[in-house]
């Protein structure tokens, strides 16, 4: 079973991406638990180069091609090995995080999906979940500090554009997806991210 945590800055991904993996161990469950950018050595060896900027000069589709190689690498040396043993894989970001930032960056949508095939090669989530924030309070709890203090409104805007593509994303694909609202207290996000893995999750 495929699980992936979808969400903008300061939407405590990270943090319930941790939590599940416990949950599910207490559940008895077989976990990996990974993320993206990275996950393997070769893909946090790209994940370096993508958040050092070092790719950003080649403009967005370039930096989408990078995740795709990345993604690719993670699908068939982790993610793909790990389901077929039947482990639950919860990983934090994955195909939805390249639709959203590239796509909000002005990648084409066909692009994307074209990378995303190439990426996946038929390994999709079973659940995604969308850690749903408003971006002026996500940015707020990362940075621990207003978050007009440091962003410039159209960076502001940037983020609420990535936010729409999210819920646009689990609107579009409602059997996959849930949103969990991530702008209560982590207990609270980790009971929502509870009941709904619960319910979806096989025997
Ligand atoms: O999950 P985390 O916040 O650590 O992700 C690292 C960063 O990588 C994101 O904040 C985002 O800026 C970037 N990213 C991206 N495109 C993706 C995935 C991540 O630009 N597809």
């Amino acid at each position: 079973f495929f699980i992936t945590l979808e969400g903008g800055e300061g939407s405590g991904k990270s943090t319930q991406a941790r939590r599940l993996n416990v949950l599910l161990r207490r559940m008895g469950r077989d976990v990996v638990l990974t993320r993206e950018p990275g996950g393997t050595t070769h893909g946090e060896a790209i994940r370096e180069m993508l958040l050092s900027g070092l790719i950003r000069p080649f403009g967005s589709e370039a930096e989408a091609l990078f995740f795709a190689v990345a993604r690719r690498e993670h699908v068939l040396h982790l993610i793909r090995p790990a389901l077929e043993e039947g482990q639950v894989v919860v990983c934090d970001r994955f195909a939805d995080s390249t639709r959203a930032y590239q796509g909000v960056a002005g990648v084409p949508q066909e692009t994307i999906l074209r990378l995303e095939e190439i990426a996946l090669t038929g390994t999709q989530p079973d659940l995604t979940l969308i850690l749903d924030i408003d971006p002026a309070v996500g940015l707020a709890r990362a940075a621990g500090r207003s978050a007009a203090d440091r962003f410039e409104a159209d960076e502001l805007a940037l983020h609420e554009a990535r936010r729409h593509a999210f819920l646009a994303i689990a609107k579009a694909e409602p059997e996959r997806c849930v949103v969990i609202d991530a702008s209560l207290t982590a207990d609270e996000i980790a009971a929502q991210i509870e009941a709904a893995v619960g319910a979806r999750l096989p025997r």
